[in-house]
């Protein structure tokens, strides 16, 4: 399983997948890629990591993620797989792996942190999530499924092997995401 290493916190993906007993590869380069099935991009700053992203990764991970490479991605993650990006940068173009639209740092700087318990059924039940600047998802098509919502707000969303969390499932110490993520995998073998 490949975590996008290029910044943000890829460490703490790397080892909520060791806690699942399966091996996380850093990806720095398009070469990095060839060596994993799926991918994880991690949360950050979707701007820096757009930026640090060499274009033949980029490429790489567009057309994989086109032929059905499981992708999943946490805040800045769900940030670049997307169609749309509101609030981005000009040169911020997403890698439109799925679907929807989003609105970068969403939440304003009143509420800009804050965790809360999301329900869903992709974690049979309630579990803690850690939201920091997310995004909202603001439009998304009929291909897209809510796995959870958190006051009115879509915040985790599938789309076939793509799966993208407004939060950072990474930073609590419930692996069920994570197993979530890799029983998709698993489907797609
Ligand atoms: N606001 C960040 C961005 O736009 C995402 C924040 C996060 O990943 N915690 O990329």
């Amino acid at each position: 399983m490949g975590v996008l290493a290029l910044q943000g916190d890829f460490r703490e993906h790397l080892a909520a997948l060791r806690a699942c007993e399966v091996e996380g590869v850093p990806i720095r380069l398009a070469s990095d890629l060839d060596a994993v099935d799926a991918l994880i991009l991690p949360g950050g700053e979707s701007t820096t990591m757009a930026r640090l992203m060499e274009p033949g990764l980029r490429a790489s991970i567009q057309r994989r993620g086109a032929a059905g490479m499981p992708v999943m991605g946490t805040c800045a993650g769900m940030i670049l797989m997307a169609r749309d990006i509101q609030g981005g940068r000009a040169d911020q173009e997403p890698l439109k792996l799925m679907d929807i639209g989003v609105r970068r740092n969403a939440y304003g700087r009143q509420i800009d942190s804050f965790e809360a318990e999301i329900e869903s059924p992709a974690i049979g039940g309630a579990g803690p999530a850690v939201f920091i600047r997310a995004p909202q998802v603001t439009e998304r098509s009929p291909e897209v499924k809510e796995l959870a919502s958190h006051a009115g707000q879509t915040v985790a969303v599938r789309q076939a092997n793509k799966l993208a969390l407004a939060f950072h499932p990474e930073l609590t110490s419930d692996r069920r995401w994570h197993q979530y993520f890799l029983s998709i995998d698993g489907e797609h073998r």
